[in-house]
């Protein structure tokens, strides 16, 4: 089973585990996840799902939405 970053959304927001913290949006290549006050944002559109916001996130208030960390090129 292969995933490409057509099968979007690439990434699922908890928000009730996020803390504002802004540690995704500081490693997030696009800048597809930006802090708007203390609300994230998140632009689908620009993501590329290269996860590197999953790997810093504190409280695993990001997951794949897939249930897969890592897409595969089809
Ligand atoms: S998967 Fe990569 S491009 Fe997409 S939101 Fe996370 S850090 Fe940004
Ligand atoms: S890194 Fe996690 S806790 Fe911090 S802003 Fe991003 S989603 Fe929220």
């Amino acid at each position: 089973m292969t995933q490409s970053i057509g099968a979007r959304p690439f990434l699922r927001i908890d928000r009730e585990k996020c803390l504002s913290c802004a540690a995704c949006a500081a490693v997030c290549p696009p800048e597809a996840l930006l802090l708007a006050g203390l609300d994230l944002v998140f632009e689908e559109e620009a993501c590329t799902g290269c996860a590197e916001c999953f790997r810093v996130c504190p409280t695993a208030a990001l997951l794949p939405a897939s249930g897969r960390f890592y897409r595969e090129v089809a």
